[in-house]
């Protein structure tokens, strides 16, 4: 039964936003990520629950109704530029199938029960990662984040008008917030530590410290055709070395480490370059480790080269240790870390007692169309997230 929920959601979920460039693009604010929402919440109103949207946007689907100290399951239904069809969508599909099972089972629990299907978690459109859970807890000022515009020059408060919602009113819910007991979010594994274990589900026990670097590097703009290679001060030969020492660096540590932003100018065939921009992202499994890599990266940039500055930290995110222990006493699972954000982790540092369970990617790709979960494992996540359910209520 519950299997049927869950295969039966994410094949209507399948049109829904194919590009045609590969995989699934459905950005955070989009007419794509709005069809998502409202086919999960036909789903759950024809189950006889209530439907309603927080200050932040986010939708949430109650069994019963709003209460103290719910059980709030959640994910997101938006995804990267052609990612994959399970990245979000699976935590959300997996318990309204969980609920099914459990309700075959004739569970009645004792604490309000809820999903959310957090806004724009991948930040793919206003380059804000968990925007709606950080909007939601206040960890983003409402005001900062009406004014983020996307690659078009379209604010998120003029999306909003478009999509209909009031920008007046968007902002932080914190009786909402603290109404929540505890958050668990199923997730497609991200990476593959799950495949050696031989196990169809983790526990997340935290996500990793990252932190985003950006560099600066000037150079002399001149003829490709007649500037001889001994007189040129060419900033993408600088951003070559950059490249290949950042990546030393980071194995060195055990760490990881990805210029994958890089704005070249003028950026043309026959020109040396006036100037490079680079974004290093940097993530550790520990706060040390990520110290130690941001100042060997630092390093790398000498001042008549260019500047190297951190652009932001975000520090490691351990979840909830007594909520984590519930759920291992029912789930036998690995406990494995993530060096990925989520919104599991906006709400652990917002005080809501928060834990995950990943599901095994056997290709361990993500934000790619090649993420992909079993049939099986993706029928033994739902147990998963029942068994969880279950103890918790
Ligand atoms: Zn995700």
């Amino acid at each position: 039964m519950s299997a049927a929920t869950l295969e039966q959601l994410l094949a209507a979920f399948a049109p829904v936003g194919r590009d045609p460039a590969g995989g699934w693009t459905r950005r955070g604010f989009s007419a794509h990520e709005e069809r998502l929402r409202s086919m999960l919440e036909a789903e759950a109103t024809r189950r006889g629950w209530s439907s309603s949207i927080d200050a932040a946007t986010n939708l949430w689907l109650w069994l019963e109704g709003p209460g103290e100290d719910a059980l709030v399951l959640g994910s997101h239904l938006d995804s990267v530029v052609c990612g994959g069809a399970l990245d979000g969508p699976l935590g959300l599909a997996s318990a309204l199938a969980a609920i099914d099972l459990l309700r075959a089972r004739r569970w009645r629990p004792r604490r309000p029960v809820a999903l959310v299907a957090f806004r724009d978690e991948e930040g793919g459109r206003f380059g804000r990662a968990c925007l709606g859970s950080r909007v939601l807890t206040g960890a983003l000022n409402p005001s900062d984040a009406l004014a983020l515009e996307d690659d078009e020059g379209v604010s998120l408060a003029a999306a909003l008008d478009s999509l209909g919602y009031d920008r007046r009113t968007f902002g932080p819910d914190r009786n909402l917030v603290a109404s929540i007991g505890s958050y668990l979010e199923l997730h497609i594994e991200q990476g593959r530590q799950l495949a050696p274990h031989g196990r169809a589900v983790g526990l997340g026990t935290g996500i990793w410290p990252h932190a985003r670097l950006r560099a600066i590097l000037p150079g002399r703009p001149n003829h490709a055709g007649t500037t001889p290679m001994h007189e040129r001060d060419d900033p993408v030969v600088t951003l070559a070395h950059l490249v290949l020492e950042v990546r030393r660096a980071a194995l060195a540590r055990g760490a990881l480490a990805t210029v994958g932003r890089v704005e070249v100018e003028p950026n043309a065939p026959n020109a040396i370059a006036r100037a490079v921009e680079a974004w290093v992202d940097v993530r550790a499994p520990h706060e040390d480790a990520l110290d130690g890599l941001i100042v060997d990266v630092e390093r790398l940039v000498t001042p008549t080269e260019g500047t190297l500055t951190v652009a932001s930290r975000t520090p490691a995110t351990a979840f909830d240790a007594a909520l984590s222990s519930s759920i291992a006493a029912v789930v036998d699972a690995p406990r494995i870390a993530t060096g990925a954000g989520h919104d599991a982790g906006i709400l652990q540092d917002a005080g809501v007692p928060s834990a995950m369970i990943f599901v095994r990617n056997p290709t361990g790709v993500s934000h790619a169309p090649d993420e992909d979960a079993t049939r099986e494992d993706r029928r033994r996540g739902v147990e998963a997230l029942a068994r969880a359910i279950e103890v918790l209520t």
